[in-house]
């Protein structure tokens, strides 16, 4: 099944202004190119001295990877970009809050400042569910910053998406939906 078309245009921010909503648009083209591949449209990027060194969309259904979160790609992007495992010069960004995964290589990574879009009260580990960036006995904490730049936005591709893949899946003939086909 062909990913369901994308209705949302990609943004061509001022390189003048460098803001968190800067980065963040960034961060929204890359997930319209996971939507365009039919992932789910997560996207991230990483700052440092103004400059992206990491940029990445989730791509877990392609690599057929559970780790191929966007933040985890960008992540190490990004420490093969400085040269150092240690990102604690670097803001990152993404449109969703990270789950326990990416939430835990962000606080291992020593990640200066996490900045993401959509809080997740279910998955997200910044705050959402839970917090990894306060366990107790932890020497580093990143400064958060969540909601903020582009959250509407983010949202609404988001569950523009689901409910894409819902009218897809709601379309295909019963005799053609795999799901109910017997086993051979
Ligand atoms: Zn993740």
């Amino acid at each position: 099944m062909p990913a369901p078309d994308c209705p949302f245009p990609k943004k061509f921010p001022s390189q003048l202004i460098r803001d968190d909503e800067f980065f963040m648009s960034l961060a929204f083209n890359q997930a319209i190119d996971a939507w365009r591949r039919d992932e789910v449209p997560i996207g991230c990027v990483i700052e440092r001295d103004g400059e992206v060194i990491a940029a990445a969309h989730n791509t877990v259904e392609q690599a057929k990877d559970p780790t191929a979160h966007a933040e985890m790609l960008a992540v190490t992007q990004a420490a093969a970009a400085i040269g150092d495992w240690r990102l604690s010069e670097c803001t990152l960004y993404v449109t969703k809050e990270p789950c326990p995964m990416c939430s835990g290589a962000m606080v291992m990574a020593r990640l200066k400042r996490v900045c993401y879009a959509v809080p997740d009260p279910k998955m997200g580990c910044l705050g959402g569910a839970t917090n990894l960036n306060e366990l107790p006995r932890s020497n580093h904490r990143c400064e958060l910053s969540p909601g903020g730049a582009l959250e509407a936005e983010c949202r609404t591709m988001l569950q523009a998406f689901f409910q894409a893949k819902r009218q897809a899946a709601d379309q295909i003939p019963p005799q053609k939906n795999l799901d109910s086909m017997p086993e051979i």
